[in-house]
Order: structure tokens, then sequence, then C-alpha cells
């Protein structure tokens, strides 16, 4: 079962999941997930996906599911997942992603289902003290959303005491760009990401594009991230599965490439595979923004994923998601 499958990464690690053969059933409460976006993973793989609009809180419904498609393992992705949104009002984060989190384990558990790998973040880390970042760097978020997290993947710990559970927690670290069909893709409002932001800019959907700050310590003077992308991220959900099925214990794992790059290298990149100019001006910083963050993934390269793909496949497949440059592709839903 995917929970939050009709979401931006939860319908690319569906689609992963159908092309590997594996049987899947989604559940998505639709707050921000779009159920056309299973429909274009039917199209695309040509296989029927099951999927249940319902909330992940609602353990009579997940208990059915889990009955009725025999689930053995969850990826749950349902969460909310916005920082600002987070700070403006914690208590959403904190009923919507652990409350709700805790009662969809321990429905889960009671149910049968033993492994459940967790889309985690790493905003677990706040401001890291070092970087690149091991997953045993000290857990200090800075705003709910990360907390949310960190308690998501406490909570799979204690768990696993009293329930045959495996689990895995995966820390993303930047998340980017979309399916090369361009049918599937990154679709938030209202979005604050920057590649997304970027490529709304080239396109005229916004009048510019705001850099938030030019003054960090790094060589350029804007934030570095550790960009990945969305079909390497959904590999890394597919090899985490397989990898508890084969009897690896629990742990967490960053998804990273353990390549930084700011944000000026970032709207470079798209003016170049757009062949267009971005529109920039140049702010304050934003509040909350670490100058640098990079993932050690080295333990997830232990278990055999490596990422294919860098900052320019990342920009140009959204560049064909937001510009709906699909070539000879179905229509974009
Ligand atoms: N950023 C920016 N302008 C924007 C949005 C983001 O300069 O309109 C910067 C932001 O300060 C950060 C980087 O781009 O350094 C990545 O931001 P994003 O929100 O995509 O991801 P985050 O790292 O905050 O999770």
């Amino acid at each position: 079962m995917v929970s939050g499958g009709a979401g931006y990464i939860g319908s690319h690690v569906v689609k992963r999941l159908v092309e590997a053969g594996r049987p899947v059933v989604v559940m998505d409460n639709e707050t921000t997930g779009h159920r056309e976006t299973v429909g274009a993973v039917e199209e695309l793989t040509g296989w029927r996906v099951p999927y249940i609009t319902g909330d992940v809180g609602d353990g009579e419904a997940v208990r059915r599911t889990v009955e009725e498609y025999r689930v053995g393992a969850v990826m749950h992705f349902a969460a909310k997942s916005v920082v600002a949104e987070s700070v403006r009002n914690p208590e959403v984060y904190f009923t919507e992603n652990v409350a709700k989190g805790i009662a969809f384990f321990r429905t889960l558990c009671e149910a049968g289902v033993r492994r459940i790998v967790l889309s985690s973040t790493a905003a677990v880390y706040g401001n890291p003290e070092r970087v690149p970042i091991p997953e045993d760097h000290p857990v200090r978020p800075i705003n709910p959303y990360g907390a949310s997290k960190i308690m998501l993947e406490q909570v799979l710990g204690w768990l696993e005491t009293t329930f045959p559970i495996r689990w895995v927690a995966l820390r993303y670290f930047n998340a980017a760009g979309a399916d090369p069909s361009g049918r599937l893709g990154e679709r938030h409002d209202p979005e604050t990401h920057l590649i997304p932001i970027v490529l709304q800019a080239v396109l005229g959907q916004r009048e510019r594009m705001t850099v938030f700050g030019t003054d960090y310590g790094t060589p350029d003077g804007t934030c570095i991230r550790d960009y990945i992308h969305v079909l390497d991220l959904a590999d890394a959900h597919l090899l985490a599965l397989a990898a508890l099925e084969g009897g690896h214990p629990s742990g967490v794992f960053n998804v990273g490439t353990g390549r930084g790059h700011s944000v000026l290298e970032v709207i470079r990149v798209a003016e170049e595979v757009s062949g267009r100019t971005v529109p920039v001006e140049y702010g304050a910083r934003r509040p909350g923004d670490p100058p640098v963050l990079v993932a050690d993934g080295s333990r997830l390269r232990e278990l055999g994923w490596k990422p294919r793909y860098g900052l320019w496949d990342i920009v140009a497949s959204a560049w064909a998601w937001h510009s709906g440059d699909v070539g000879d592709a179905p229509r974009r839903v």
C-alpha cells in the first residue's frame, strides 16, 4: 500500500512499483494529492492501480484495505510538507502527520503489516553542525515539519519493540524533477520550491523569482542544496523495501547525491535547458534556511543505490512537465 500515492513523490514511486511488477494499492485523501495522477500512471504503465480515497487516520478504512488487498508492506508518504505552514500552524502538523501517522502505524501493525518505509526528510537535522551530513548527525529540527518526521521515526522504533515489524525511514534532501513522460510532476499550491519557481518565472507564470540571500558564506553567496531526482528517489524506496524483505534491519538512510548546487547554479541550468532568461531579483535571506545542506549518502550506497541523474536531468525533466513540452507523449494531466 502506498499512502499519499496521488502526491508528487508518491505517484512516481507507484509508477516504479508497477513497472517492477509489484501489486500496489493507493490510499490518498486528496487534500494535496491529485487522483488524475494515478490515472496517468495507469495510462503510462497499462496497469490498473486500485485506489482508495481515504485518510490514514481512518482505522476502519485502513484495516479494510489491508485485508482486502492482503497488504504486507506499506510506503507512507501521506503528510503535510510545507515548512512555512508548519511554522504558522504547528498543531496542524502534529495532528496530521504525527497523530494520524501513529494511528496509521498502529492499525497497520495490528492488521499484520510487517514492513514500513517512511518518507522522512533532511529537515530533521535542522542547522547542521557539519556537511556532508551523515545519518548519525544530531537531529535538532528547527521547524514543526522536521519535528513531525523525527517523531514518526521514533514511533516506528518503539513499535518495533512490541510488534514484529521492520522499517526504513528515508531522509530526503531536495527532491526535484519529474517523470520524463512529462505527465507526472510537482504541483504544489502555493509553490515554495526553487526549481518549479524558477521554471514558472521562465514561463511568465510569475513576474520574476527572488533569490533568497546572496551573502551566505558559500562560493557565490547563495544557498547550496543537494537536489535529488524523483526517479532516483523512487528507486531508493524499492531498494529499501527489497532490503527489508531480504532481512536487513530497520534504520534510517539519507537520500541525496552528496553533491551540492547553489541557487545561482540552478538558475543557470534552467536558462540552458529552456534557452530563455530567468527574470531574477535578489532579496533577503529566507528565515530558517541553512547555508549548505548536502547528504552523506554512503549508507544507502552500501545497499546498492546509486543516483543516475544530475542537476541538468532534473531541471530538464521538470521543464518538460512545467512547459507541457512532452513531444509525442499523451496529454499531461
Ligand atoms: N530559494 C530561493 N528562491 C525561491 C525559493 C527557494 O532563493 O523562490 C532558495 C532557498 O532559499 C533555498 C533553496 O532555494 O536555499 C532551496 O529551497 P527549497 O524551498 O526548494 O528547498 P529547501 O531546501 O528549503 O527544502
